[in-house]
């Protein structure tokens, strides 16, 4: 396989870090190429436990060239306390197998800053923000009102960029949300902190792919959030700010030629939700309660007990067609062995209709779940490798969800250890 990407299918923390981890040492390359500092993919490996916010989860494979490509939010402060943090682990991380592309955008303090003015200025109407200032960025890189990693390495074009975007930020600081302004001169200190730091770093990362497909390499792209989450396409407003979805790749990695051979649609055995927005099959009882400490679902990033309920197939469906995934990696099954009776989320109810198709954002919140059950297995199955080793009720909850989704399970997931997975 030449290409591939490892893609969320429902609102994120499906397992993506986990799964790229486990393919890192099959490719040359590992690239990100959306979102930002906001993501917490887990890995758990050889050199212990981590929640990955900006680095590509392919650090840790020797000889994989990990990039930060253009679509991404660089944060050089998160960036280089998530580097020491991860050298201190004993991963080497240099210019060798980390680079950022020269027309990524610089996420600045502001943006935090405003993330946080501007959640609280909504109360109880706020979006749930991580609060790493994603949804600011992302609207003034599009108003062409950020500063390229790049431009870090020209000075004097530099210091008159940086002038024009303040004059026209604090505005927004200082009028909208009567905050106080942000000096030049610590500005202009704050980026020359992280120039020389930077400096080994930033590549035309488009050009160094572009050669590396030539060059028969294998590249493998690693998304952040989920299908649901995406700008276009997700349960709108709640989504993040940028393109969850493979689509977005020759975009936001600078490749344009990219043909990908392989897409990998990463789903958790059952769902659970960070943040705000519509979830049908919430369970906000005691069955919910005993299934977040069952699968520890607490924000990677924030800590944030994570909402949960039973896997829902209408939104997998439309989250594997928004994908266009070629296969499926279902994660955490093994957290689904306590339960007698599974149900599974197959159809909604709207308005006194059955729907089989995910609807209009905003009729999400009139939806109510139609659940059909399956049995449980109810045996530890953290250790089973092998699919026929696997109990047979556990085999017909796999099959099942794949008839319903008509896309390929090819791996599943019964632990966060690397090797804890069964190929099928
Ligand atoms: P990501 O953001 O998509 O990378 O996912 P997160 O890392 O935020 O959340 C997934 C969580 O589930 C992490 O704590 C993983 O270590 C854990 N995990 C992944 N796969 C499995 C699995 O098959 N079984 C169990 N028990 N945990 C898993
Ligand atoms: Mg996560």
């Amino acid at each position: 396989m030449k290409t591939c990407a490892i893609v969320g299918i429902n609102w994120g923390d499906e397992g993506k870090g986990r799964i790229v981890d486990l393919f890192s040492n099959n490719f040359d390359y590992v690239v990100r190429f959306q979102g930002g500092g906001n993501a917490g993919h887990t890995v758990v490996n050889e050199y212990g436990k981590f929640a990955l916010h900006l680095i590509p989860s392919g650090i840790f494979t020797k000889g994989v060239v990990n990039i930060l490509g253009n679509g991404v939010a660089v944060d050089p402060e998160s960036l280089f306390e998530e580097i020491e943090n991860l050298r201190n682990k004993g991963v080497i991380i240099d210019e060798h197998n980390l680079l950022i592309s020269d027309r990524a955008s610089i996420l600045f303090p502001w943006h935090k800053k405003l993330d946080i003015l501007e959640e609280d200025r909504l109360k109880d109407k706020k979006y749930g923000s991580t609060k790493q200032g994603i949804a600011p960025f992302y609207s003034d890189k599009y108003q062409k009102k950020t500063i390229l990693v790049g431009e870090l390495l020209h000075s004097k074009h530099l210091k008159e960029h940086i002038k024009d975007v303040l004059e026209w930020k604090n505005l927004t600081l200082t009028e909208v949300y009567h905050s106080n302004p942000i000096s030049f001169e610590s500005l202009f200190e704050w980026c020359n902190s992280y120039i020389e730091k930077l400096r080994p770093f930033i590549k035309d990362t488009g050009k160094i792919l572009e050669d590396a497909l030539k060059n028969n390499k294998s590249i493998l792209f690693e998304a952040q959030l989920g299908s649901l989450r995406d700008i276009d396409y997700g349960i709108y407003p709640y989504t993040t700010s940028s393109n969850t979805l493979a689509s977005y790749i020759p975009l936001g990695a600078g490749i344009s030629s990219i043909k990908l051979d392989e897409i990998i649609g990463v789903v958790k055995a059952y769902s659970t939700c960070v943040g705000e927005g519509p979830f049908v099959s919430e369970w906000t009882d005691e069955k919910g309660d005993k299934l977040r400490e069952e699968g520890k679902e607490y924000g990677a990033k924030t800590g944030r007990p994570r909402r949960v309920g039973p896997i829902d197939l209408v939104a997998t469906r439309y989250g594997i067609k928004c994908q266009n995934a070629t296969n499926i990696a279902l994660t955490k099954l093994d957290i689904l062995s306590y339960m007698d009776k599974i149900p599974v989320c197959t159809k909604y109810e709207l308005n006194g209709k059955l729907i089989e198709e995910f609807p209009f954002p905003f009729e999400l919140e009139d939806c109510h779940p139609v659940y059909e059950y399956l049995d449980g297995w109810q045996v530890d199955i953290s250790n089973v490798r092998k699919w026929e080793e696997l109990p047979i009720n556990a085999r017909k909850y796999v099959e099942f969800i794949e008839n319903n989704i008509s896309c390929p399970i090819k791996y599943i997931s019964v632990g966060q250890e690397r090797n804890a997975y069964i190929e099928r």
